[in-house]
């Protein structure tokens, strides 16, 4: 038995199957589809019915999973009794897979049971598809000789998770001793690849290659994405401020609350005050008549792009480090909900709603307390392996120079931050009216510039010089279509904005002949509020594999 097993090792298992009705539901189809992905590297095949199975095995040597789908109530109950497993097995399957779900089916025998019979009279190995990580533990106890993560999302307590759950599969890589396979709504070559290299034994994708159906609604959906769609709550925590809004699908912000974050409470403050603002527009919804499709929610600090959680956060935000935001947020308003980095979410309120929406591949900066950054490629925001990508404020333009607060010397953001602006404005002779906080006066500052004020001219000029060195970094870097500024510094600085792309164009090898696309962003103050709820749309548009 181990033997099969082997052979799906480290590879990809394609399921082939049609649900009840759908055109392709026909044994001599899905043997050709069976076929055709068996000829270009499938290690091993998920089959529903004896009959498929049976016609399957006539033309192939792969390992075959095989299922039989039984449906009731609506619901379906995968290899429900022996019998089901037997003829499975006579057609030739080679591992059977079954549902050992906590769920209770009144017409199927205890899968405990099943396994064992398995083993005994069809001497084949046994998948236990389930849904949770306490499932996976009873499955693996009872003998189970591989378990699936096939279900989750599926079960009455999994429902409302969106996409392939990556922290289940984490949790039983590490604690199961018999091989995981990761299936359920794996949705790319990518996530299949990350899904191997966290340990699982083999992945399983289904409808995002053998179902023309859900592939065409897929592109038909990203097609059509009108303002009809549900909308989204977008969240935006900040040090100061938590923002929340209902965001429609062309990104307009329909409703907004606006709450302290009263970070200095810590942990339970900040999440007070997200529960208190996310609470406020969900009661403007329902007042509205309006049911949102989910939960986004950018907030400062390293978002681990894996599960949602809080990476690593600054001092802005005590306690904050470690908060698993996404899961936290998940079971409280139970949306499906997404977690990112505030300035990823502004990049994403940029590619979705702003300019990058004609754009392939650019870089967004934003300059304010801190800058923050995001790099898209091939219209996709990159987050990192941790949730760091992006960070253009702590790459050095000067060796040994300034003290950042990263702990580095010469970082960008020690020279183009609010503060960087406040010291050249004074340097310049500028003077500062009593009573300002920072934000204030560089708002001041901006004001004394866009009138033409010489010593708020000539600190923006210094600024310009050394963010140009950054920028023209990005460019070296990755050659993109355009750089976008945004951030209350960069607000009616048109000037600035010309300046630092006369000056990357002049760093540039060949700058002339480039012509460097250097321009401010088109999303406001509200970017990480449009680009929170982004994540929701996007992630209607993941695979649903219907098991
Ligand atoms: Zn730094």
């Amino acid at each position: 038995m181990a033997e099969i097993l082997q052979k799906l090792r480290g590879g990809l298992v394609v399921s082939c199957q049609a649900p009840p009705g759908d055109p392709l539901e026909d044994t001599e189809t899905i043997r050709r589809i069976a076929r055709a992905v068996s000829v270009v590297g499938a290690v091993g095949l998920r089959i529903n019915s004896a009959e498929h199975v049976a016609a399957i095995r006539r033309d192939s040597d792969l390992p075959i999973i095989g299922i039989q789908k039984r449906y009731s109530g609506g619901k379906v109950h995968i290899t429900p009794d022996f019998a089901s497993a037997a003829a499975l097995a006579q057609g030739g399957a080679s591992v059977i897979a079954l549902d050992c779900t906590q769920r209770v089916w009144p017409s199927g025998e205890p899968w405990q049971s099943l396994i064992g019979r398995i083993h005994r009279e069809l001497k084949l190995p046994v998948m236990a598809d389930i849904a949770t990580l306490g499932e996976a533990l009873a499955a693996a106890d009872a003998g189970a000789d591989v378990v699936a993560t096939t279900l989750s999302g599926y079960t009455e307590p999994t429902r409302d998770n969106p996409g392939f759950n990556w922290t289940l599969l984490a949790a039983m890589v590490g604690q199961l001793r018999v091989p995981v396979a990761a299936e359920g709504r794996i949705s790319s070559p990518e996530e299949a690849k990350r899904a191997l290299s966290m340990g699982a034994w083999c992945v399983i994708v289904g409808s995002a290659i053998t179902r023309p159906g859900a592939i065409t609604t897929n592109f038909v959906r990203a097609i059509q994405r009108k303002g009809s769609a549900a909308p989204a709550i977008g969240a935006d925590i900040g040090g100061t401020l938590i923002k929340a809004g209902l965001v429609n699908s062309n990104g307009e912000v329909t409703s907004l609350a606006q709450v302290p974050t009263e970070a200095s409470g810590g942990r339970e403050a900040i999440v007070a005050s997200l529960c208190k603002a996310v609470g406020q527009v969900l009661t403007d919804a329902e007042k509205r008549g309006v049911k949102p499709a989910g939960l986004g929610i950018a907030s400062a600090g390293a978002i681990d792009p894996q599960d949602g959680s809080v990476f690593a956060a600054t001092d802005n935000l005590p306690g904050w480090t470690g908060f698993p935001l996404q899961a936290f947020a998940q079971a409280k308003f139970n949306l499906p909900t997404w977690a990112v980095n505030d300035a990823h979410a502004a990049v994403l309120a940029e590619l979705h709603f702003g300019l990058g929406r004609s754009l392939s591949d650019f870089a967004a900066i934003t300059l304010g307390t801190g800058v923050g950054g995001g790099i898209v490629c091939g219209g996709k925001l990159l987050s990192g392996r941790h949730g760091f990508a992006g960070s253009v404020g702590h790459h050095v333009i000067s060796e040994g120079g300034r003290p950042c607060n990263c702990g580095r010397r010469g970082c960008l953001e020690a020279y183009v931050s609010t503060a960087a602006l406040i010291r050249e404005y004074q340097a310049h002779g500028g003077s500062i009216p009593e009573s300002f906080d920072d934000a204030a006066l560089a708002l001041h500052i901006n004001q004394q510039a866009a009138s033409g004020s010489s010593a708020a001219v000539s600190a923006y000029d210094a600024l310009a010089h050394y963010l140009a060195e950054g920028v023209a970094n990005i460019f070296n870097l990755f050659d993109p279509d355009a750089v976008l500024l945004s951030g209350g510094l960069i607000e009616g600085q048109e000037r600035f904005v010309l300046g630092v792309a006369e000056q990357v164009s002049a760093l540039l090898h060949c700058g002339s002949k480039r012509k460097p696309c250097i321009k401010a962003a088109t999303s406001g103050h509200l970017a990480g509020v449009q680009g929170a709820a982004s994540l929701v749309f996007a992630g209607q548009n993941d695979w649903n594999d219907g098991e």
